[in-house]
């Protein structure tokens, strides 16, 4: 089931989309939120959009979104590291960070002049939880989205760490729904910009595994009902400029398109 957050007029709503993209496809709105509830125990409002009529929002707004760095082979390697990590590397971007499918990705050229792309699968979390061991982390993911873990490529390596570089308005981008039906082991992901395929990679390439990473980050913080996982970026990052079009594709969830703008 795929389940979007939308502004339509005034209001703002949860709604399951229906329909394949390339076909009309439209939105039922729901009563209240999703979370804490099973997806099949959702329930309508009898309210359908067409999609197209409807404005899709991030599809969650997170207390916290908890970041995995360094968890494909291939990226460790570009980033010229010599070796593997032992642990998953964790970072928080911050709840200000994140902004929806089709905004705009605002580049902060007074402080940084690289700002570069990272196409990652997105974990949210449907219940209050900690110390999930991975055989249940099933029981606490609601459903997976594209995201995009924008990063000051020049301000993370000045720094040492990276709350700057991954902090700036904007610099993560959700969408465009949650899929909640999805297995998370073995979905294909590209990154394009302006068309152009930059990233290409399979998560079965992860390190850790999505049930790993719960287990791990849920050992040290209690997760919310809509924070989001981040779980790394594959092979390929790199730099974005003013009027670039960059969109997160992963199989079987859909594509996360934002452009990018100058903020002075
Ligand atoms: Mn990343």
């Amino acid at each position: 089931m795929r389940i979007a957050r939308f502004a339509m007029g005034d209001g703002v709503a949860y709604g399951v989309v229906e329909g394949e993209s390339g076909q009309p496809q439209t939105i039922s709105e729901l009563h209240g939120h999703p979370f804490g509830i099973d997806p099949s125990g959702v329930r309508l409002t009898g309210q359908r959009y067409p999609l197209a009529e409807v404005r899709l929002l991030a599809p969650v707004l997170p207390s916290k979104v908890v970041a995995i760095g360094r968890n494909y082979a291939d990226h460790i390697r570009e980033m010229g590291a010599a070796q593997l990590p032992q642990e998953p590397v964790l970072f928080l971007k911050p709840s200000t960070s994140v902004t929806g499918p089709g905004d705009r990705i605002a580049y902060p050229v007074k402080l940084t002049d690289r700002v570069d792309y990272e196409g990652e699968l997105a974990v949210i979390i449907g219940r209050l939880c900690r110390d999930v061991p991975k055989e249940r982390a099933e029981d606490v993911i609601f459903g997976y989205t594209c995201a995009n873990d924008v990063t000051a490529r020049d301000l993370q390596l000045r720094d040492g760490q990276w709350t700057r570089a991954k902090g700036f308005d904007t610099f993560c981008p959700l969408g465009p729904w949650m899929e909640t039906g999805t297995d998370p082991s073995d979905l294909g992901i590209t990154t394009t910009v302006n068309g152009e395929v930059r990233q290409h990679a399979r998560t079965r390439e992860l390190l850790w595994d999505v049930p790993s990473l719960i287990e791990y980050v849920s050992a040290v913080m209690t997760l919310l009902p809509g924070d989001v996982l981040l779980t790394g970026t594959p092979e390929g990052v790199g730099p974005l400029a003013d009027g670039d079009e960059v969109s997160v594709t992963i199989e079987s969830i859909g594509t996360l398109t934002n452009k990018v703008v100058i903020r002075d």
